[in-house]
């Protein structure tokens, strides 16, 4: 359902993606890992155009984009399709969390008002934050706000979430509520791709763990493959020093 295809990018000299070629499959959990400053959160935002790619194909069903001859109206799509929850929530600090959530439902989806009420509300019993909804993001701890993100993504019924380090921002007694988050959406058969150095985690919830590193995929296959057999020298190397 997803495929991209050689994606490169470069910032001046630094070539940070070298060719990534990925295949998600519809409802598939992807986790990705490698050490830092490897590409990890550049792939994500080069799959949305946060970043412009210099190059490759990126397919999300019958959406095909060659970044050779790319049109407006298809980054457009495509940011209809896919949704990012970031590091830092990027939550709008002059909107409520109830308001946060149905923006991109109005601004993108140009939805009626009631309907995206209806919408946010059902969203925010998910996250478990119902009682908060009028509650400004400043009033919020850290993991509250992290699941308004969340719930911000899931509004627009994306085909697929894409998660930069969603937990690495937060106190450690926070972590839990938000990975539980997204536990739910993993049972739920959501498309996913989660950048995260919470090993445990991604064992737990992924169906593929990929490492990383230089810009390139180096090695990818099931949790117990990677985390318990891994082959590669470089994610050997990685695993010892995480764990
Ligand atoms: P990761 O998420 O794996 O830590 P990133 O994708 O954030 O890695 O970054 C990869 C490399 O690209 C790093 O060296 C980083 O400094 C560089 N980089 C990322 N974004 C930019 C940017 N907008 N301009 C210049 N360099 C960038
Ligand atoms: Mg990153």
């Amino acid at each position: 359902m997803i495929k991209i295809k050689n994606l490169h990018k470069s910032f001046t000299k630094l070539e940070v993606l070298r060719g990534i070629d990925l295949e998600i499959k519809k409802g598939e959990v992807v986790a990705v890992i490698g050490p830092s400053g490897t590409g990890k959160s550049t792939l994500l935002r080069c799959i949305n155009y946060l970043e412009v790619p210099d190059k490759g194909e990126i397919e999300i069903e019958d959406l095909k984009i060659n970044t050779k001859n790319v049109t407006k109206e298809q980054i457009h799509r495509l940011r209809k399709v896919t949704s990012m929850v970031f590091q830092n929530y990027n939550l709008f600090k002059n909107k409520t969390a109830i308001q946060n959530i149905f923006e991109p439902l109005i601004v993108v989806k140009k939805m009626d008002y009631k309907k995206a009420e209806k919408i946010a509300l059902d969203i925010l019993e998910k996250v478990g934050l119902l009682d908060k909804k009028d509650i400004y993001p400043s009033k919020l701890s850290g993991g509250q706000q992290q699941r308004i993100g969340i719930g911000r993504a899931m509004a627009v019924s994306p085909k697929i979430m894409l998660f930069d380090e969603p937990t690495s921002a937060l106190d450690p007694e926070l972590v839990g509520e938000v990975l539980d988050v997204i536990r739910g959406l993993a049972k739920n058969h959501t498309t996913m791709i989660i950048v995260t150095h919470e090993m445990r985690f991604a064992k737990e919830v992924a169906d593929r763990v990929i490492f990383m590193d230089g810009g390139n995929i180096v090695e990818q296959g099931s949790p117990d493959e990677i985390f318990n057999n891994p082959k590669n020298e470089r994610t050997i190397e990685f695993l010892k020093q995480v764990k």
